[in-house]
C-alpha cells in the first residue's frame, strides 16, 4: 500500500494525528528533500527511514520504491509541503503504483490552494486550479488570456523570483481586475492582500517578494 499524506505547509502543528500514526508505522518514508522531512519527523518522533523522490530521480526511484512496495512493504510518499502530486513530482510516483495494481490511500490534510481560496473571499463554488503558469512571458501571456475567459475563479502558484514579472503580465492581460495575493499561509508573515495589478506591483517593487505565494482572480 501506498500512503499519500499531506504535511505542513509551514507551521508544523497543521498535520493530522492519522498522518503522525502512518508515518511512524510504514516501512520507508518517499519525500522530496529528506533534510525538509527530517524536521517534520524529528518534531513528531518519527523514526522511520526516510529516502528522496524528487523531480531529478524520480525515473530510477520510483523504481525502486515499486520494488519494495511489490515486496509487501508500507510507503507513505509526503513532499516538501502539502499535498504530494499537487504540483510536486508525487503525481508520477502515484500513476505507476496504480498501473502496477497497488493500493493507494489517501491521509488527507493540508494544500496551499485550498487554504489560500477558502481565506480569499473569490467566488469558490466553481474554481479553475491553474497550478504554475509558464515561465517564459509569451506563453505565459497566451495562457493568461485563455484563463480570463473562463470566467471562474482562477488559483495560481507563484515563486517569488517570477512574481513581479506574472503581475506586470497580468496588469496587461487582466487589466485592472483585482487579484488576491496570498503569502506565507500559516507562516509568521502570513497575509492576504486584494488589489489591481498596478498597486500590487508598486508593493512587490518597493518591497522584495518573499516566501511563496498563490494569486488568485
Ligand atoms: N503540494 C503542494 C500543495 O499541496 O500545495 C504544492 C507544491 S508546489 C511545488 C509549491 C507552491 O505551493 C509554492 O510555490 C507556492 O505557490 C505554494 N505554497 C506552498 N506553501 C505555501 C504557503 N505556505 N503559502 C503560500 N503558498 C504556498
Amino acid at each position: 500500500m501506498l500512503y499519500v499524506v499531506s504535511t505542513p505547509i509551514g507551521n508544523l502543528g497543521d498535520i493530522t494525528y492519522r498522518a503522525v500514526e502512518v508515518l511512524k508505522s510504514v516501512d520507508l518514508i518517499a519525500c522530496e528533500d529528506t533534510r525538509k522531512t527530517r524536521i517534520l519527523a524529528g518534531h513528531y518522533g518519527i523514526r522511520t527511514h526516510l529516502t528522496s523522490y524528487y523531480e531529478y530521480n524520480k525515473a530510477a526511484k520510483g523504481d525502486y520504491i515499486l520494488r519494495i512496495l511489490k515486496e509487501g512493504k508500507r510507503v507513505a510518499l509526503v513532499s516538501d509541503a502539502g499535498t504530494p502530486g499537487i504540483s510536486d513530482p508525487g503525481f508520477s510516483l502515484i500513476r505507476s503504483v496504480l498501473d502496477s495494481g497497488i493500493g493507494v490511500v489517501s491521509i488527507p490534510g493540508p494544500t496551499a490552494l485550498i487554504s489560500a481560496l477558502s481565506i480569499s473571499g473569490l467566488a469558490t463554488n466553481k474554481f479553475f486550479f491553474e497550478g504554475f503558469l509558464p515561465v517564459k512571458g509569451g506563453p505565459r501571456k497566451k495562457r493568461l488570456t485563455w484563463l480570463k475567459g473562463l470566467g471562474t475563479t482562477i488559483v495560481v502558484y507563484e515563486s517569488p523570483h517570477r512574481l513581479l514579472k506574472t503581475l506586470e503580465d497580468m496588469a496587461e492581460i487582466l487589466g485592472d481586475k483585482k487579484i488576491v495575493v496570498a503569502r506565507e499561509i500559516t507562516k509568521k508573515f502570513e497575509e492576504a492582500i486584494q488589489a489591481g495589478p498596478q498597486e500590487l506591483i508598486k508593493r512587490f517593487k518597493a518591497s522584495k517578494p518573499r516566501g511563496e505565494f498563490v494569486l488568485m482572480f
